[in-house]
């Protein structure tokens, strides 16, 4: 056998390794075949027979442990061997929950080997970069996607809405939708952990429409008073909808059935999603194509690449709550104020996010920003309390 660190030629007949050795690296199969086997009392099980682009060896590595089974060439065969650090690297890298699963396979298939060749219960070695609770963290995730998963069927996501008020005219002009989720055991989960999680999986799909029906419901309801103007709801959209091709479609669809407008929905894309221009310049296309108005969320905390702005044709800035918070230091109402003339340069409607204070909303409103959203001015609100409002200041049709 001759070894270098990127090729190992091993001739016919010849073994790799053999079951109890120390593990050295892992190795890639260039050509040739392989025979693994494992030791069974006296007598020797074939496990399997590789062939050139199957990887061996690697489990050992994985958890530092000895070889679970004997390698020998069956013709002649070229390998590239791979270094412990290179999995040692990814594995830290990877998601805890696929760390997690890794693991668990790799004890489970030590233990049948063990107990297949009648040593009993193997003892391994942990993995390379053991992170304590790492295993219980992704286990907790898993839980957690379950309940969720439960609660999406059960219908036991609430859909709350916060008034959003244009500050001139002293009226709620529109709502913005926020979900929220109480875990039996755990009480409140925020949506930030939520949203989070469902971007993770396809979960967020369902929930996405999930929201977007509740919505449509409530669409319905706020508009209940005849001769009233139709009113908007504000839906948040996460990164996995974006990239969603028949979202839209599925928005438009859901509308329909409701018996509504399309320009009663706006949708709202954080700006640290806003990063792939061109597909987001394509939704704000689709969507006012099909009557819907987009508003770039969270502006001032993401990625706020000025430069792009002009081509990204947002109806509305909705400025951060961090802005409005620290108002009154002289350095950041310059930049509220810029901000309020930067969206009202480029056509843009602003609201002010986070309004807490009596104070805070005066001094936007002799900036001239036109809508306001905050604690002020209402919690989210279960639908009932929302309607109320709604009909108490006599919301119409106003564009935010
Ligand atoms: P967001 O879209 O920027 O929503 C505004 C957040 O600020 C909400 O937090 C709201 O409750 C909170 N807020 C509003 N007024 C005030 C105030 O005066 N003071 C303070 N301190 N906070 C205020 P929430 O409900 O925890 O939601 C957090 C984020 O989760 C939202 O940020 C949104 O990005 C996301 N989110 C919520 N519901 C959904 C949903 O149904 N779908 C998606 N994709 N994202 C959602
Ligand atoms: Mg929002
Ligand atoms: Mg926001």
């Amino acid at each position: 056998m001759s070894v270098s660190s990127f090729r190992v030629d091993v001739p016919a007949g010849s073994v790799l390794f053999h079951q109890g050795d120390p593990p050295t690296s892992a190795f890639l199969l260039e050509s040739g075949s392989i025979e693994v086997t494992t030791a069974q009392g006296a007598e020797s099980r074939r496990l399997g027979v590789l062939g050139p682009g199957d990887l061996l060896g690697e489990m050992a590595v994985l958890d530092d442990s000895p070889r679970t089974a004997t390698a020998r060439a069956l013709s002649d065969c070229v390998l590239m061997p791979i270094d412990r650090k290179q999995f040692a690297e990814r594995l830290e890298s990877a998601d805890p929950v696929v760390r997690a699963l890794l693991l668990s396979q790799i004890s489970r298939y030590r233990s049948a080997l063990a107990q297949l060749s009648g040593q009993g219960e193997p003892v391994t070695a942990p993995l390379p970069t053991p992170r304590s609770g790492d295993a219980a963290l992704a286990l907790d995730k898993i839980r957690l996607e379950s309940h969720l998963r439960e609660a999406l069927d059960k219908g036991e996501l609430e859909v709350r809405l916060q008034p959003i008020l244009d500050i001139a005219r002293n009226r709620i002009a529109g709502f913005e939708a926020l979900t929220r989720w109480t875990h039996p055991e755990r009480g409140p989960v925020s949506p930030a952990e939520f949203i989070a999680l469902a971007e993770e999986t396809s979960l967020i799909v369902p929930v996405g429409d999930y929201v977007l029906d509740q919505v449509c419901g409530a669409l319905q309801q706020l508009q209940g008073r005849d001769g009233a103007e139709p009113v908007f709801v504000a839906l948040n959209v996460s990164g996995r909808q974006l990239g969603d091709a028949a979202l839209l479609d599925r928005f438009l669809a859901t509308l329909r059935a409701h018996g509504l407008q399309p320009a009663q929905l706006k949708i709202e894309i954080t700006e640290s999603l806003v990063l792939d221009y061109d597909q987001v310049a394509g939704i704000i296309a689709r969507c006012h194509a099909a009557g819907i108005k987009v508003a770039l969320d969270d502006f001032g905390t993401g990625y706020s690449n000025l430069g792009h702005l002009h081509r990204l044709e947002f109806d509305t800035l909705k400025m951060d709550q961090g802005f409005v918070r620290q108002m009154h230091e002289p350095r950041c109402l310059a930049i509220v104020r810029a901000v309020v003339a930067m969206a009202h340069s480029l056509g843009c409607n602003i609201v002010a996010e986070g309004v807490e204070t009596q104070a805070q909303l005066q001094a936007l409103g002799e900036l001239g920003c036109k809508y306001a959203q905050g604690y002020l001015i209402g919690k989210p609100l279960p639908l009932d309390e929302a309607v109320a409002l709604s009909r108490e200041s006599g919301m119409g049709n106003r564009e935010s």
